[in-house]
């Protein structure tokens, strides 16, 4: 029997890579379901290759244009549609590779019904961490990362004895502007940010990967996946993205996790989990690499990873208000409305007008998201 699978967010860069690895399952994955959030005319086209019969957008209008176009299935609607689409599809597993905030709806429902689910949408844990891990914890649901370096941790932790772990140490390539000095970086435009040196991403993470802010998430998905201590969990810079992530055992010794980079070798691991499938993907020899190199993170340069570490360790709703600031800051960013070092500045300002509150439900997340967005785009338009 195939492994029944919904993919959220098909359409994006994380989305379509999933569907070439279920291509290349032999027959193992089957897709039961996709959605996107308003890109509705690739996603029908996904839908009829695939065979789906149920499909969802976020966007109302998209949704309605869809049902319009395709009439071979059912099209749900809203973000209220994409819980459905989880809680009706029957599926085994559920990819959630949505972009934002957006995607904790997602993540609670699938959890919540026991689903497994195969987590590209880092903005979950980092929104709300702890309920969700929580969550998969009472349900018995399965929760693996799809995301490089927490890939890599999760297969180098596998199997290791309890109390083994000293230290866990992810790696970031520095994105397009390593080694600028923050001067450097006033007068940076859209284009030259979104000009990875390593990796091909959706728009926002490829921002994030720019400001450094993606590590910050990175750190805080560490922390919930894995429960390892701030403390412990470092980054290292490491531009030729070939060493993902590390494991400092108690007795010196370390475990590094090696690969070129292609996100298809994190998305199969975790959609094949616990079993392992074949890739054709470019082998690593380490002699045609010939030099890997390490460099500490300049956090004067990049401050966005200092303020995510302090929203972690603030704990409550800081996290969620990091976040949402820095989706409205990003957006604004890549819309020519804010400067690049704006976005620094938006999320700390929002950071230090909204505070931290305890989370007691995900009502306060979703209550604390909704006004940090509010606050972040009113320092937006102060600052035109
Ligand atoms: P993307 O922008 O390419 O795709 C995002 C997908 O989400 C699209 O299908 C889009 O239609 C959908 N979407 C957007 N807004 C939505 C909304 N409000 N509601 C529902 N669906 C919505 O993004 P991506 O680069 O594929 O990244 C997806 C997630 O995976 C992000 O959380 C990112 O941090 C994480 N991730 C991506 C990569 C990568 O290589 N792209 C690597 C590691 C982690
Ligand atoms: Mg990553």
């Amino acid at each position: 029997m195939p492994r029944r699978l919904l993919i959220l967010g098909s359409t994006g860069s994380i989305g379509t890579q999933a569907i070439d690895v279920v291509a290349r399952s032999g027959g193992e994955l089957e897709v039961v379901g996709l959605s996107a959030g308003r890109s509705w005319e690739p996603l029908v086209e996904q839908a009829r290759a695939l065979g789906v019969r149920r499909i969802a957008l976020a966007d109302p209008d998209a949704g309605a244009r869809a049902a319009e176009a395709w009439t071979d299935g059912e099209v749900l609607v809203g973000p209220q549609g994409l819980v459905e689409l989880v809680v009706s599809s029957g599926a085994d597993l559920v990819l959630n590779a949505i972009v934002g905030s957006a995607g904790l709806g997602p993540t609670v429902a699938t959890l919540g019904e026991g689903i497994d689910l195969a987590l590209a949408n880092k903005e979950s844990l980092v929104v709300g961490g702890e309920l969700v891990t929580a969550l998969a914890e009472a349900t018995g649901a399965r929760l693996i990362p799809v995301d490089s370096e927490h890939t890599a941790l999760h297969q180098l932790m596998a199997g290791l004895p309890v109390g083994a772990v000293e230290r866990l140490v992810i790696t970031a390539s520095g994105g397009p502007f390593r080694g600028r000095s923050r001067a450097e970086l006033a007068g940076v435009t859209v284009e030259e940010a979104l000009r990875h040196p390593t990796w091909s991403m959706g728009g926002k993470i490829t921002i994030d990967s720019a400001t450094l802010m993606n590590k910050g998430l990175e750190v805080m998905e560490a922390h919930h996946l894995f429960g390892t201590p701030y403390e412990r969990i470092d980054v290292v810079v490491h531009p030729q993205s070939i060493v993902h992530g590390l494991v400092d055992l108690v007795d010196g010794a370390s475990l590094a996790h090696l690969g070129h980079p292609d996100m298809r070798i994190p998305i199969a691991y975790a959609l094949h989990h616990p079993e392992a499938a074949p890739l054709p993907t470019r082998r690593l020899r380490l002699e045609e690499v010939g030099r890997l190199t390490f460099e500490p993170v300049d956090v004067d340069a990049f401050p966005c990873l200092r303020l995510a570490r302090e929203a972690a360790v603030a704990g409550g709703t800081a996290p969620c208000v990091l976040n949402a600031a820095n989706e409205v800051a990003v957006h604004a960013f890549l819309d020519g409305r804010l400067p690049f070092l704006g976005i620094p500045a938006v999320i700390e300002e929002t950071l230090a007008r909204l505070g931290t509150e305890p989370v007691r439900a995900f009502e306060s997340l979703y209550e604390a998201d909704r006004r940090a967005r509010r606050a972040a785009a009113d320092l937006v338009e102060a600052r035109v």
